[in-house]
């Protein structure tokens, strides 16, 4: 899928479960070394998705960093360019996800979602463009959500944040296309991770969701990293300031 000779290096944020560590994984059977970052607190399953992706005879690092957190982010980039080398392709995947109604979210809840899931999307693309602008490649894939576009009730924060993140990725792509960079979305449905398990609590609720989904199915992490590992890859040179339902058939467009 790298569809190139040239060595490849990814670095996904949020990495050490959920859809994050599938497109780490993902991005390893393509052919990419693989960065994986997340949280200091979960270094320990961190460090289990570098095994396994060593174990797939890729080259991988750890790097641990709140992504919105600026001086984080600035030491975490500069790490992992300086352990593999270079960074070819960018997942902004690391996200969270607070449930509470408009008039009972508190402000700290609205700070932390946008704070994460749109800030630290900007933070860490800014840190690595000038690496990427000078060697004239990059592949940025932000993990937005169809929830940035219609969204459910309980979630305005969480999807004010997405669709801030599709917003900020249709610019970036036009800021930095010259430069042979690429910026795109994708927009997962409902996925089975920790946190897609909170859109599906109640059996009723989950029943619902699979009726209104073409495939009849809920996504799993593997669904994503497909899609993802395309748009990190040569393959899509071609293709930017793109979204992409990744939903099995919600969301139609
Ligand atoms: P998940 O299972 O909750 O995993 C998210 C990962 O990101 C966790 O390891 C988490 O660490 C990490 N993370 C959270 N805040 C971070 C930060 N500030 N810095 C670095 N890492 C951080 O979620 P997921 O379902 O895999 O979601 C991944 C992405 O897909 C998110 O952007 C999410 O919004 C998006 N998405 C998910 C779904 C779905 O149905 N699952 C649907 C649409 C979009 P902690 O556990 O320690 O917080």
């Amino acid at each position: 899928m790298c569809q190139t000779r040239e060595r490849r290096v990814a670095l996904v944020t949020g990495a050490s479960r959920g859809i994050g560590r599938a497109c780490a994984l993902g991005l390893a059977r393509a052919g990419f070394d693989v960065v994986v970052n997340d949280l200091p607190r979960e270094s320990a399953p961190l460090e289990s998705v570098r095994a396994e992706i060593a174990a797939l005879g890729r080259a991988a690092w750890t790097v641990l960093a709140d992504v919105s957190d600026a001086a984080a982010v600035r030491s975490m980039v500069a790490a992992a360019i300086a352990a593999a080398g270079q960074i070819d392709a960018l997942v902004n995947n690391a996200g969270i996800l607070i449930v509470n109604s408009v008039e009972g979210l508190e402000e700290a809840q609205w700070d932390a979602v946008m704070n994460v899931n749109a800030k630290g999307t900007f933070l860490v693309s800014q840190a690595l463009l000038p690496h990427m602008r000078a060697r004239r490649y990059g592949r940025i894939v932000n993990i937005a959500s169809i929830g940035g576009k219609h969204g459910a009730p309980l979630q305005a924060h969480y999807s004010a944040s997405k669709a801030a993140v599709m917003g900020f990725t249709r610019v970036l792509a036009q800021e930095v296309g010259a430069d042979g960079i690429t910026a795109n979305c994708i927009c997962p449905g409902i996925i089975v991770t920790d946190m897609g398990r909170t859109n599906l609590d109640d059996p009723t609720t989950r029943d619902q969701w699979v009726r209104i989904t073409a495939l009849r199915r809920l996504g799993q992490p593997e669904d994503v990293a497909g899609p993802v590992v395309f748009l990190a890859s040569d393959a899509a040179a071609f293709v930017t300031g793109q979204t992409l339902n990744v939903c099995g058939g919600i969301v139609l467009s």
